[in-house]
């Protein structure tokens, strides 16, 4: 131990289990002085026009600081909070308090790149070092077979020779104790402060009530995997739509950093020994396997997964078409299996991943409207935001990405498959409610009897579908 202090910056690593930057911090120096810092870049408007976080995200943000610092409190540590940019704000508390380093997590994304840039300049001009961590995926880049720029563009040749060659590292646990220095905390911004004039509304209608934080996040695995004991059946029930327990719901807690992937990834190798190890087992570690994937493909790649030919440079004629993007968006297309989820993004903030791939496919392939404002949109709406997560799938459905296949989905077989009794339609619309399977999932196939029988006026109650449905399409792209 030295006698310096250091500054630990927090980014998507909100969290105090299995966090190298602040552990390696806490060993190296005497005082760390813990920061974290709104900035406002990340709650601007994106390329397409939208805010770029929505408020249910903000709030998750704000929870999830509120979250360190009393957990940091607990440990005897305390966490600043300020808001600015990162590359203006640190070199001065770095300077207040007389810290050679910084620390911080590194991430993959450009914007983010270059606030490190920007940063590590900053430092060196005032004579101090950042010092960066890769921490956020389940297995580490220095332990990849290929290194990141050799790495293979397509998913299942590259978790092939990870899984022969690789077991993820143990997660660190957290530090005993955070020694800080007496600091001005500052407070964590409200709503209001950070722009929002409405506070994110509730629907009881929601799949899972998200709280921002690692508190939750923990408390979620426990629920998840001990408790309700679901975890021996994921692999079975991942492509649900309905209620908590269908899947982890850990994407939030991932995105922002409460959860890190390792400690996930322990307590299924623990749920292994101590209850049961099967095909859902070992699925989870598969879908992590996904998420770094497409970390690492944005690590190889960056701005080009923005571009609208993608990394694979494609030239495809997309569409600009305002009214159909409105319609798209709000869940009025008239396609029900569409709709119902497209109003479950907008009313929680959180989609299983059957209903992002299926709306991501309508948009681009059924309506050929510009992928990157579908993926724009749900950067907008989506708890669990992550650029590479979601601009990479997106980019693997609209045909740009990581898949040289054709991944149109067929929506209507997609939605007979997946929710055979239309439950998940009518949940989301109400006004099908009452409808057979066939009629909910496909009301124009009404005659004008059935129309009478069921009090439906398409047009009226519900809106005609605004593209004729071919069924020449993949029926069951089950990524
Ligand atoms: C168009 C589109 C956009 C998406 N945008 C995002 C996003 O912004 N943020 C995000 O976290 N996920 C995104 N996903 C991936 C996936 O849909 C969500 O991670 C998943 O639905 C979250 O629910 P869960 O945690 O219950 O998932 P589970 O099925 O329980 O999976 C466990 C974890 O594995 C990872 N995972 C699962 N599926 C995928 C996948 N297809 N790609 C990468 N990682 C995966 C996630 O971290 C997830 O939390 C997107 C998928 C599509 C098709």
């Amino acid at each position: 131990m030295t006698g310096d202090t250091a500054l630990v910056w927090f980014r998507s690593d909100r969290r105090l289990h299995d966090n190298p930057v602040l552990s390696r911090a806490v060993d190296a120096a005497s005082a760390v002085v813990p920061v974290y810092v709104f900035d406002p870049r990340a709650f601007g408007t994106t390329e397409f026009g939208f805010p770029k976080t929505g408020p249910r995200r903000a709030q998750f943000c704000r929870e999830s600081v509120q979250d360190l610092r009393d957990s940091l409190r607990d440990r005897g540590g305390e966490l600043v909070v300020r808001e600015g940019r990162p590359e203006d704000v640190l070199p001065d508390l770095a300077a207040a308090h007389d810290a050679d380093t910084v620390h911080c997590q590194t991430l993959p994304a450009p914007d983010e790149q270059g606030v490190e840039d920007a940063l590590a300049t900053a430092l060196r001009d005032a004579g101090r070092a950042l010092r960066t961590r890769w921490t956020h995926t389940l297995v580490h880049p220095a332990d990849l077979p290929t290194p990141i720029p050799n790495i293979e563009d397509t998913f299942t040749p590259w978790r092939e020779a990870v899984e022969a060659t690789i077991e993820p590292r143990d997660p660190i646990p957290a530090p005993d104790s955070v020694r800080t220095p007496p600091v001005e905390a500052g407070s964590v911004p409200s709503l209001a402060e950070l722009g929002y004039d409405t506070e994110p509304t509730t629907d009881d209608r929601a799949a899972y009530r998200f709280a921002g934080g690692e508190s939750a996040g923990l408390a979620r695995i426990e629920e998840y995997v001990w408790k309700r004991d679901r975890l021996r059946e994921y692999k079975e029930t991942r492509n649900g739509l309905l209620g908590p327990d269908y899947s982890s719901k850990f994407s939030p807690w991932l995105a922002g950093g409460g959860l890190s992937p390792r400690r996930i990834y322990a307590e299924v190798t623990r749920y292994e020994h101590e209850r049961v190890e099967n095909d859902s087992t070992y699925w989870l570690g598969f879908e992590l396997l996904w998420r770094d994937f497409f970390q690492f493909q944005f690590a190889k790649h960056g701005a080009a997964f923005f571009q609208q030919g993608g990394i694979r440079d494609r030239d495809i004629d997309w569409r600009t078409d305002e009214t159909a993007f409105r319609r798209w968006a709000d869940g009025r297309t008239g396609v029900p299996f569409v709709d119902a989820n497209m109003r479950e993004l907008n009313a929680t903030g959180y989609l299983s991943n059957r209903g992002r791939q299926n709306v991501a496919s309508f948009l681009a392939n059924d309506l050929g409207l510009d992928w990157r404002r579908g993926a724009s949109y749900f950067e907008s709406r989506l708890i669990d935001y992550d650029a590479p997560n979601n601009w990479g799938n997106w980019a693997y459905v609209a045909g740009t990405g990581n898949d040289s296949r054709d991944r149109s989905f067929d929506v209507l077989w997609q939605a007979q498959r997946y929710d055979p009794d239309a439950e998940f339609v009518t949940h989301w619309l109400p006004e099908l409610d009452g409808l057979p399977a066939a009629y909910a999932h496909e009301p124009w196939t009404m005659d004008d009897t059935a129309r009478q029988d069921h009090g439906i006026e398409l047009g009226v109650d519900y809106p005609r579908p605004m593209v004729e449905l071919d069924g020449e399409k993949e029926r069951d792209a089950d990524s």
